[in-house]
């Protein structure tokens, strides 16, 4: 099962609208693809106060919709908090073995798995581990999503930094475009990034889109197959 692990330069960078357009090329391109979360925190409430994960739900969208919820995340925690934080305001902790036995636990069912981490590269997973280790772990290549907006080449350099520094592959990095009224830094950041960035710097999300902006060839589809790892 190849795959490709997702992670950002920060949190609410939109990590979860870039893996759900992966999810759904990959499906469109005929691959058996999954979407799976190895940990979620941060719930909303339904009318009748139960509790939604709108990344688990999103996420089992783009994978089709007919996987159970436990397969697309095994383990969800209420607070708006990193993991491990979340957890211990439950009075539990993150199962660190579930989130690499929670992939393995794909196998079969597809042939390409896409994974979101929670937070950044470095924010806890569980207690002890970063999102950083789970990657090293998972073995997958990172996808580097970081937000199209002033910031972010720092952060996106000193994400890749970390990552280079901890001798994981890096497939790429997408700028997201969040927001329909952007500062002007927008106009500079890809080409910033291009000249500059060690790994590939592979294009900008647009706001609501469903593709990829290559630069240079902005029509022209992404390949994500040929980033998934073995
Ligand atoms: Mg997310």
């Amino acid at each position: 099962m190849r795959g490709l692990f997702i992670t950002g330069t920060d949190t609410g960078v939109g990590k979860t609208v870039v893996a759900c357009g992966i999810v759904r090329s990959l499906r469109a391109d005929g691959l058996r693809t999954g979407a799976y979360k190895p940990v979620c925190s941060g719930a909303e409430r339904l009318p009748d106060g139960r509790p939604v994960w709108g990344d688990v739900a999103a996420l089992s969208r783009a994978a089709g919709g007919e996987l159970p919820s436990e397969l697309i995340c095994p383990q969800c925690f209420i607070a708006p908090l990193a993991p491990p934080m979340a957890a211990a305001a439950e009075g539990r902790q993150v199962d660190a073995t579930l989130l690499a036995a929670g992939r393995d636990a794909w196998t079969g069912i597809v042939d390409a798995l896409v994974v979101e981490g929670a937070g950044g590269l470095l924010s806890p997973i569980a207690d002890g581990i970063s999102n950083a280790d789970l990657a090293g772990q998972l073995r997958y290549p990172l996808l580097i999503v970081a937000a199209d907006r002033l910031g972010t080449i720092n952060h996106t350099l000193l994400t890749v930094e970390a990552a280079l520094a901890r001798k994981l592959p890096v497939a790429g990095v997408v700028l997201n475009r969040l927001t329909a009224t952007p500062d002007a830094s927008v106009d500079t950041n890809l080409g910033e990034l291009l000249r500059t960035c060690p790994v590939p710097v592979l294009g900008v999300w647009p706001l609501d889109g469903n593709e990829l902006l290559r630069p240079g060839s902005p029509t022209a589809r992404m390949d994500w197959q040929a980033l998934l790892g073995a």
